[in-house]
C-alpha cells in the first residue's frame, strides 16, 4: 500500500470502505456510462468504478502513483490511465456521451478543477466530488446565503452537498471534515445575452467587502445608481442570483 504521501499534491487517501461504497451508491451511472476519475491515488475508488463500468479514464499527476496504478490495473482501451496535471488536460480528450466524473480532489486544486469542468463545454451527466467541507459550503451555502462562488457557479450548474465524511476516514488524517458534492449541469440562468466574464467581475466587486451593504460596491460599478428591485441595505450574501443578474443587466445598459 502507498505510504509516501505528498502534501503538496493534497494526498489524503480515502481508506474507509463504508464511504467508498457510499460515494458509488449516490451516483446514477451504470455499466454503459463513461467514467472519468481525477486523482485516483493508489486506486481505492478506482477499484469500485472499474468493477461497475466498462469505460474508465484516470487522470493522475504523480508518477509514483502512475507506476502503482499501472501494476494494479490491466490497462486497455476501456481503462485508460493519463499521467498529466488535470488543470493542463485538454478537455476535448474526455468529451464523451453519458459522462460521469469522480474524484476525491486534492484540497489545493479542488476549486480550480471544478471550475475548469463547469466553465468548459464538456457535457457531463454528473460529477461526484469529495472536497473540504468549508469549500463545499462556499459552492452550496446553507441558510440561503450567497457566496461569490455559489453565485458564479449557479449560472453553470446545480451543486448540492450530499453527506459529510469524517477526517478519520482518510490516511493521513487531515485536520478538517470533508463533504461529498453532486454537480449536475444546469444552465437555466444563462443564455447568449449574458456575459459570464463581466458577471464574474461584478461578483468580484460585490463580494470584496461582504460585510458592507450592497450600496457600497454598487457605487464602484455605477456612476449613477439605478433603481433596483432589491433593497440597497442588503449585504452581498443576502442577494440571490436574480439580483446579481439584474445588476449585470443594468450595468450593460449603462455602457
Ligand atoms: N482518489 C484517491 C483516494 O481517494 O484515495 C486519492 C485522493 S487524493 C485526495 C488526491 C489525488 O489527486 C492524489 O492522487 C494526487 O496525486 C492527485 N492530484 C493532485 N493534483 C492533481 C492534479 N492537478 N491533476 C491530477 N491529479 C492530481
Amino acid at each position: 500500500m502507498f505510504t509516501n504521501f505528498k502534501k503538496n499534491l493534497g494526498q489524503n487517501f480515502l481508506r474507509d470502505k463504508y464511504y467508498l461504497n457510499k460515494i458509488i451508491d449516490c451516483s446514477s451511472f451504470n455499466i454503459h456510462s463513461n467514467l472519468l476519475e481525477i486523482g485516483p491515488g493508489d486506486g481505492a475508488l478506482t477499484e469500485y468504478l472499474n468493477y461497475k463500468s466498462k469505460s474508465l479514464t484516470l487522470v493522475e499527476i504523480d508518477k509514483d502513483l502512475i507506476r502503482i496504478l499501472s501494476k494494479k490495473f490491466e490497462l486497455n482501451k476501456n481503462l485508460i490511465l493519463k499521467h498529466i496535471d488535470f488543470l493542463k488536460l485538454n478537455l476535448s480528450e474526455v468529451k464523451k456521451d453519458n459522462l460521469f466524473i469522480f474524484g476525491n480532489l486534492p484540497y489545493n486544486a479542488s476549486s480550480q478543477i471544478i471550475l475548469k469542468i463547469l466553465e468548459s463545454d464538456v457535457v457531463y451527466s454528473e460529477c461526484i466530488f469529495l472536497i473540504q467541507k468549508e469549500l463545499a459550503l462556499r459552492f452550496a451555502p446553507e441558510y440561503r446565503k450567497s457566496t461569490k462562488l455559489s453565485m458564479q457557479t449557479k449560472l453553470l450548474a446545480n451543486i448540492e452537498i450530499l453527506f459529510d465524511v469524517p477526517n478519520t476516514a482518510f490516511e493521513p488524517v487531515p485536520e478538517v471534515t470533508s463533504s461529498v458534492i453532486k454537480i449536475t449541469k444546469d444552465r437555466k440562468y444563462i443564455d447568449n445575452s449574458i456575459d459570464y466574464l463581466k458577471f464574474k467581475k461584478i461578483l468580484q466587486v460585490c463580494f470584496s467587502h461582504p460585510r458592507k451593504k450592497i450600496l457600497f460596491p454598487l457605487k464602484k460599478i455605477f456612476s449613477t445608481i439605478p433603481s433596483f428591485s432589491f433593497s440597497l441595505d442588503k449585504r452581498p450574501e443576502e442577494l440571490i442570483i436574480n439580483d446579481y443578474l439584474e445588476i449585470l443587466n443594468k450595468y450593460g445598459k449603462q455602457i
